[in-house]
């Protein structure tokens, strides 16, 4: 096997250290658990990213999950040219937030009223501060484990005990900031109840990954979810589904239609925004008119519902509703994890997958939560990460993150990735 240079994307990275913080705008692309230096992209098509260098790689991260058909899809693309053509701002509505909003509201029926956003971050921020004016209580309850974006709130490090002071995960968080926020074990039915039993009444909303994506794919044990509907509704709090990842991924109505449990508010992202910048967040009406205008709860942005992104949202969307999409794409995907299955039997691996998502995590023993997945060993999956990408596989460059495919990864690309896989672990 020759392997793959790219001396261009090494210099880029230089001279990118020069101007940006790490040479990057979002840290995870810096390679700093698997180690290296990032590819530079100049170009994605279908199934396929080709760096600076001219190298082709299958990706398997797809901008973080976002397009689940493919890069550059030629319906989409038209649809963005078409829109940009007409402007691409005008802080004044247009009809396609609304018809947007529709699709949103169809595939996910809890989601009565939506409002459009410029990324997960601001979806989930948003929603908290939503559930927080309507129910009148402070307290947050998150997982560990779960990644909500990057809203000071969020980012709350667990304690060693429920009662126990949580600081955040990164300085410059003010402790007051994450007063509010408890950190609890996802897939922990008892710590939940425990926190409940003395503090339930103080919960203004959980929010929960219903399959966390975000330390490795990591799904919900059979009735959890269920429980989680049960306990925040007997204590009068809300539940918020986080399915930035999993909304139109896992099914066209996301976790919530897969698991039949219908959350208080839900946010989405990356799929939505069809490669740009739009997230949203949404729920019931009557919380959702919580929100400013007609309520108290302020909330804005100067690009949100921008058109651009609107129209590759509804582009999408309307691919995404054909019938049978989903089926095609799990029929594929399903046959790709049962031979993926067989290659890392007895390996020390783990594979955890749920629709057509996917972690190896490079251990012994099961992984049900956070703590689990931390055993995973970093080495051997760095070892793995590189093994990939000189056979021109992009695999998301940490362990904990997923794996996606898409509806233009071929037969052959999932050949060619399942052999890589085997010569790599
Ligand atoms: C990506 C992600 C976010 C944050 O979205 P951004 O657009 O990066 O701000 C929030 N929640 C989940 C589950 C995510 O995967």
């Amino acid at each position: 096997m020759k392997e793959l240079i790219r001396p261009k994307s090494i210099e880029a990275f230089k001279q990118a250290q020069q101007f940006i913080p790490g040479g990057v705008n979002s840290p995870v692309r810096a390679f700093k658990s698997v180690g290296g230096t990032p590819l530079f992209i100049k170009r994605a098509k279908g199934s396929t990213l080709i760096d600076i260098d001219d190298n082709a790689y299958i990706d398997l991260c797809l901008s973080w999950g976002v397009f689940i058909l493919g890069h550059s899809h030629p319906l989409v693309n038209q649809a963005i040219h078409a829109a940009v053509d007409n402007g691409s701002s005008y802080g004044i509505p247009t009809l396609q937030e609304t018809q947007l909003a529709e699709t949103v509201h169809h595939a996910f029926p809890s989601m009565e009223k939506v409002r459009f956003v410029n990324s997960g971050t601001e979806a989930t921020m948003s929603a908290i501060r939503v559930a927080r004016g309507f129910t009148k209580r402070d307290t947050i309850v998150k997982f560990e484990g779960c990644y909500h974006g990057h809203a000071d709130h969020l980012l709350v490090a667990a304690g060693s005990g429920v009662t126990n002071i949580q600081g955040s995960t990164s300085a410059g968080v003010p402790i007051d900031f994450t007063r509010h926020t408890v950190c609890l074990p996802y897939n922990d039915k008892e710590a939940l109840n425990k926190y409940f039993i003395e503090n339930g009444r103080k919960v203004a909303a959980v929010i929960v990954e219903p399959v966390a994506c975000n330390m490795g794919v990591v799904i919900p044990k059979n009735d959890y979810l269920a429980y989680l509907r049960q306990i925040t509704e007997e204590y009068g709090a809300l539940l918020i589904f986080d399915e930035v990842i999993t909304g139109f991924r896992l099914s066209y109505g996301g976790a919530q239609e897969v698991y039949g449990i219908t959350p208080d508010l839900t946010a989405i992202g990356k799929i939505i925004g069809g490669g740009f910048p739009a997230a949203a967040f949404g729920g019931k009406a009557e919380i959702m008119n919580m929100l400013a205008p007609d309520g108290p709860v302020y909330q804005a942005g100067t690009l949100s519902g921008n058109p651009v992104a609107m129209a590759a949202g509804i582009a999408t969307t309307a691919i995404l509703a054909q019938e049978h999409f989903y089926e095609h794409l799990s029929t594929k995907f399903d046959t790709f994890i049962d031979e993926l299955k067989s290659i890392v039997i007895n390996k020390d691996i783990q594979l955890n997958s749920k629709g057509n998502m996917y972690t190896l995590f490079f251990n012994n023993a099961p992984v049900h939560n956070f703590e689990e997945a931390k055993h995973s060993d970093q080495k051997r999956f760095a070892l793995y990460f590189h093994n990939m990408l000189n056979r021109g596989i992009y695999v998301s460059p940490s362990q904990f993150e997923g794996n996606f495919l898409s509806e233009a990864h071929s037969e052959s690309d999932l050949e060619r990735i399942l052999k890589a896989i085997k010569e790599s672990i």
